[in-house]
Order: C-alpha cells, then sequence, then structure tokens
C-alpha cells in the first residue's frame, strides 16, 4: 500500500525583512536584513511533508507528496515550479494562470523571532473546485491518503476538498489559517482540525492560554463534529484530544530552543503531521513528531529555507 500527502493550497513569494522591531503603522523601521524565500502556508507544508516523507528506519514507509495550486505566468511562479521539482514534490495538479501574478508575501521579522504578514493572494484566488476535482480523482488508495488544507485560498475550494475527501474516505487534516470562521457541516467531514491559539478562539470562542483552556476549546470542537483537535502552543508544544478514544488528552511538550524565527513553524508541524500520519503513526505519535520538525525550524530564518529534513528530526530523542 503507497501512502500519499496531497497537499491543497497556496503558494507565495515570501518577502522576508528581519529588523530590530516591527514598523507601527506610519513608522519606517531601517537597518534590517532582506531574504527572499519560495513560501505560502500551502507550499510551505508541501516542502515540510517532502523533506520529511524520506524512508525512515524507524517506519520504512515513504509517502509521496503531490501539491494542488494555482501560481502565476511569471518569475515567481516558475521559481516555485522549479523549487518544488527540487524537493521531490509532485506537482501535476499544480496550474500556472494566464491572468493573475503569482501570490506574494511581505514578512517582517523582530529580535525576538514575532512576525507581521501582509499578502497578495493573487492566482492563489483562483484554485477552485475544477482543479481539485481533478487531482482527487487521481487518488487511487483513498485509505492511505491523507489531505492536508489550510485557508489561504478559496474557502468553497476548501470546503469541497474537505467534503469530497471525506466522502471518498480520506483523512483530511484542516489547519485553519488563517483564522475564519467555517460551516459546522463542514468541519464535521474533518479528520483532525490543528489551529494554534488565535484560530482556537476564533473558532470556539475560548481564549486559549493554557492546558485548561486548550481543553475547553477541543471539546467545543469535538461538540461541533471534529473527531480529532490538535492546538499547537507555540513554545509549549501542541495539545491532541481525540473524542471517543482511550488516549486521553495530553499537552505534547515542544523539544526546548532558542527560537529566532516562527515565521513556517505551523506550517511546520502540518507538515510533519501529514507525513506521519500517512505512514500510520498514531495521532499522539505523529503530534510528537510534528513537535521535534517544528522545533528546528524556529531555530532558523525564513519559511522553506527553515523546514528540516527527515534525518535531522529522528536524531532528536523522544
Ligand atoms: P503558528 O506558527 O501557526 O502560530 P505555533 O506558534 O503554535 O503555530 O507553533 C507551531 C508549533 O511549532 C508548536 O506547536 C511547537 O511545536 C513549535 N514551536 C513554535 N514555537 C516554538 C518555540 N519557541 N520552541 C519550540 N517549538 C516551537
Amino acid at each position: 500500500m503507497s501512502a500519499t500527502v496531497f497537499v491543497i493550497g497556496s503558494s507565495n513569494t515570501d518577502m522576508v525583512i528581519k529588523a530590530s522591531k516591527l514598523p507601527a503603522p506610519g513608522e519606517t523601521v531601517i537597518g534590517g536584513t532582506f531574504l527572499m524565500n519560495p513560501g505560502g502556508k500551502g507550499a510551505n507544508q508541501a516542502v515540510a511533508a517532502a523533506r520529511l516523507a524520506l524512508i525512515s528506519s524507524d517506519t520504512g514507509a515513504s509517502p509521496t507528496v503531490t501539491f494542488v495550486a494555482n501560481v502565476g505566468n511569471d518569475v515567481f511562479g516558475r521559481q516555485a515550479l522549479q523549487q518544488f521539482e527540487r524537493e521531490g514534490i509532485r506537482s501535476e495538479f499544480i496550474s500556472t494562470d494566464a491572468d493573475e501574478p503569482s501570490g506574494v508575501a511581505l514578512i517582517g521579522v523582530d529580535s525576538r523571532g514575532e512576525n507581521s504578514i501582509m499578502v497578495a493572494s493573487g492566482a492563489n484566488a483562483r484554485l477552485d473546485q475544477h482543479q481539485v476535482a481533478n487531482a482527487l480523482a487521481s487518488i487511487s488508495e483513498p485509505a492511505s491518503t491523507v489531505i492536508l488544507l489550510q485557508l489561504e485560498t478559496p474557502l468553497p475550494t476548501v470546503e469541497y476538498a474537505i467534503r469530497q475527501g471525506y466522502e471518498r474516505g480520506m483523512r483530511v487534516v484542516l489547519n485553519p489559517a488563517p483564522a475564519q470562521v467555517l460551516d459546522p457541516a463542514v468541519l464535521a467531514c474533518l479528520y483532525a482540525i490543528t489551529p494554534n491559539e488565535t484560530e482556537a478562539e476564533l473558532l470556539t470562542s475560548i481564549r486559549v492560554t493554557d492546558e485548561t483552556t486548550a481543553r475547553q476549546a477541543a471539546q467545543h470542537l469535538h461538540t461541533m463534529g471534529v473527531p480529532n483537535v490538535v492546538i499547537t502552543l507555540g513554545a509549549r508544544g501542541a495539545y491532541v484530544s481525540s473524542a471517543g478514544s482511550d488516549t486521553p488528552p495530553a499537552l505534547l511538550p515542544a523539544p526546548p530552543v532558542t527560537a529566532v524565527d516562527t515565521t513556517a513553524a505551523g506550517d511546520c508541524f502540518n507538515g510533519a503531521l501529514a507525513v506521519a500520519l500517512a505512514e500510520g503513526k498514531a495521532l499522539a505519535d505523529a503530534v510528537a513528531f510534528a513537535c521535534k520538525a517544528a522545533s528546528i525550524s524556529v531555530t532558523r530564518l525564513g519559511a522553506q529555507a527553515s523546514l528540516p529534513h527527515r534525518p535531522e528530526v529522528d536524531a532528536i530523542p523522544l
């Protein structure tokens, strides 16, 4: 049986400036350093998954990673396609839009590693159901397929993918970022949802600050029909809760590191989680694996540039 991860989402070019502080409205901050990287939550998660989907000594499994996206007919789109090829990502369902430019993100990072991001979606805003339908039609082993989605592409396309994946017996994981209110009927089709604290608050109206409030938010999401809830809690790790499971909910700690840039931490976490699930790991083990991978990503500057390869993650003890 060949496991597959299908990431459906955005591809952007990230223009990153690291400076002493983030500018307030109307303020100019001078003295930063500049980096340009391919990014976008979808692309970041696809690259994270591809770098981690190597044959591992402990599982022997090696999922393929396919990315479904739209790029513009411009230099950024071509660079992104080349990057996906270098990373070993299957890209036959990535379209080049004739009219819209590739997506661009402007990212500021301060000296503490906090970030602030503006995105011009461009071609990402035209990822449609037809494209998703084509991609999902190619899947021959739904039971061993994990679909990973975020919210940087049109909501109707995301909702269509969730429903189709569910109906065909695939496990659908939604990283509900950036935060948006979602249709409860669609939430009930998910295998798992992976909000951070802000996103969990938007979805549940519960302010998540610690393990107790994470448990309350997870319970709320269970009552909305989501069987598995993983709330990422930054440096504290991730809270994992499965409805009706023998495994009790738990806060799985993040390995302690010195963070320099948290830009793609959530993306790294989600790509890693999808790979581990596709490999057949139990949810809690997959979350522990994702915490290890994401802890490496925060020690490095940039988005895709910060994403670790499998041997680096396997080298961190449990
Ligand atoms: P997002 O980037 O989406 O806001 P989080 O900040 O919750 O998400 O981070 C996602 C995951 O990245 C966390 O669950 C954790 O595993 C890891 N992580 C984030 N910040 C740190 C940190 N300072 N040290 C170690 N791991 C971290």
